[in-house]
């Protein structure tokens, strides 16, 4: 008989979350800790979504989506979580760009962008500072018609080069592009500014095993391999979920997964407006990913001059259209040293990510597509080796992951890494006017995705759902 993941499992929660991504990790924590009976529900056999690892023979623990996040994690982590995981947060202090415009290393916050922009860029003080600013007054109710190119241009007409140095990451890090709203760049840059990039030391898998103890801790009942395939919603109100083929009642769900199927899917077009339906549907995903990753043999090691995380490109200048291409001209290099795991097997790991577009990827037959793996392989082999010299010779493992590999493991629509655009946004909030006692919380627009948006986003939910729990309005349906 197989095995019944929901066993022991009650018929009747206050809060179902569905899906375990850091947002939904967090949400889960937060209501269970304000006193509510929480079920949290992940179809994968591991919690963390995207934010995850795996392991390979030799000692080897390759972390997916470990590249760096803002100071801000510090301090959610703090309150949401526990100490020990706040403390295990450090600083990634070499930040590297290697293109045609410029090479540098840089601690990537305020003080150390405003040295290069006034010195090697040529750039006054004051225009600096009125740039940062400018980028740190932004908010969420400013008007969002300046785009991010609009704005840079602003600051630093024709300068393609500051241009790069300013954007290159962000792009790299969310797929946001110089079309895009000028206020998601502002907030997303102003929150790497404040103090650098950070990661987490111990790595993806030691994070989500002190999450995974802390919501044992706070009362949440954390079941893996629990698909769930229907949210159900009765006289406008949500009445909990059919999960591995069981009905399981709720006052309320927080939906982790991607917007568009937890509107158009998981609960059904049928029990939102048509207005709603169209605004679901018009939603833009963002881009995918590909990835590969290659270890070193045992006894080999990186020196740590070459950097934490390497912008690497030989694009003449920055085009958000060839980040995407699949002639990849544009790399980030992750380097992961024996300190990521201090406790682990001494070391060292290289990750190369790429932003990739879902439709260059899924229509390949699979010896084609064996074969772009093969070349996506050997060329980021030929790249490294500017900045590792003999590099092939050094490797224990190498493999690569593309959109089809993420779309797999977290159901993301076209294998999206960073979920939607900033329009999803909108429909992400309005979701409890839709259906009383449903919500979304997770990767929406820039702000909102990312380890730190999501755990953010996350909180922001919880609080939401606490409120409507301790109001009497929600009596359960049926
Ligand atoms: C290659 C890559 C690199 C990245 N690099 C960085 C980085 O350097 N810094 C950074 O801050 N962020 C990075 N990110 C993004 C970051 O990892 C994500 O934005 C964040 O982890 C998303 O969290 P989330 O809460 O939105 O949920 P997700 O991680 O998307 O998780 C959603 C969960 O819901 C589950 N689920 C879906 N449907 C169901 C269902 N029907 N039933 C049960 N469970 C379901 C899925 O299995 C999954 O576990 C990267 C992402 C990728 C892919």
């Amino acid at each position: 008989m197989p095995r019944d993941f929901l066993k022991g499992a009650s018929g009747e929660y206050d809060v179902i979350v569905i899906g375990s991504g850091l947002a939904g990790l967090t949400s889960a924590n937060a209501l269970a800790r304000s006193g509510h009976r929480v079920l949290l529900l992940e179809q994968h056999y591991k919690l963390g979504g995207m934010a995850t690892w795996f392991k390979r023979p030799g000692g080897h623990i390759f972390d997916v989506s470990l590249h760096g996040f803002p100071i801000g994690m510090v301090k959610s982590c703090r309150r949401y979580w526990t100490r020990e995981i706040a403390d295990s947060i450090v600083q990634l202090k070499h930040v590297r760009f290697d293109n045609p415009m410029f090479s540098l290393t840089t601690l990537y916050n305020r003080e150390d962008f405003t040295r290069l922009l006034t010195g090697q860029f040529g750039v006054s003080q004051e225009r600096v500072e009125a740039f940062f600013e400018a980028a740190r007054g932004m908010n969420f109710y400013d008007e969002q018609q300046q785009t991010v190119g609009e704005f840079f241009e602003k600051f630093f007409p024709g300068r393609g080069d500051i241009v790069r140095l300013l954007m290159e990451p962000i792009t790299y890090a969310n797929g946001s592009t110089l079309e895009d709203p000028a206020i998601t760049y502002g907030i997303v840059f102003s929150n790497f500014m404040s103090k650098g990039v950070f990661t987490f030391q111990g790595g993806t898998d030691r994070l989500i095993q002190l999450m995974h103890e802390d919501l044992i801790r706070s009362g949440v009942d954390v079941r893996i391999r629990a698909d769930v395939e229907q949210i159900h919603v009765e006289r406008g109100r949500v009445a909990g979920v059919t999960v591995n083929g069981r009905f399981i009642k709720a006052r309320a769900v927080v939906s982790n997964a991607n917007i568009k199927t937890t509107i158009l899917k998981l609960a059904g077009r049928e029990n939102f407006t048509p207005e709603y339906v169209a605004e679901t549907e018009s939603i833009r995903l963002n881009n995918s990913s590909t990835q590969v990753y290659m270890a070193l043999k045992p006894d080999e090691r990186v020196d740590e001059s070459t950097g934490d995380l390497l912008f690497s490109s030989t694009a003449p200048s920055f085009q958000t259209d060839l980040l995407l291409s699949r002639d990849i001209t544009s790399r980030t290099f992750s380097f992961y040293y024996p300190r990521t795991r201090p406790e682990g097997k001494p070391r060292c790991l290289i990750v190369s990510s790429t932003n990739a577009q879902y439709e260059d990827w899924i229509n390949l037959s699979d010896e084609d597509y064996q074969a772009s793996k093969d070349d996506l392989i050997e060329t980021t082999l030929e790249s490294l080796d500017r900045y590792v010299p003999g590099v092939r010779k050094k490797l224990d493992h190498v493999e690569a992951a593309t959109p089809r590999t993420f779309r797999h493991y977290t159901r993301h629509a076209q294998g999206s890494s960073f979920g939607t655009k900033f329009e999803g946004l909108a429909v992400s909030r309005s979701l409890p006017a839709q259906v009383q006692g449903l919500f979304h919380a997770g990767s929406v627009g820039i702000i909102m995705s990312g380890w730190l948006g999501a755990i953010n986003y996350g909180v922001i939910v919880a609080n939401e759902v606490d409120a409507l729990l301790l109001s009497k309005s929600t009596t359960p349906v049926g």
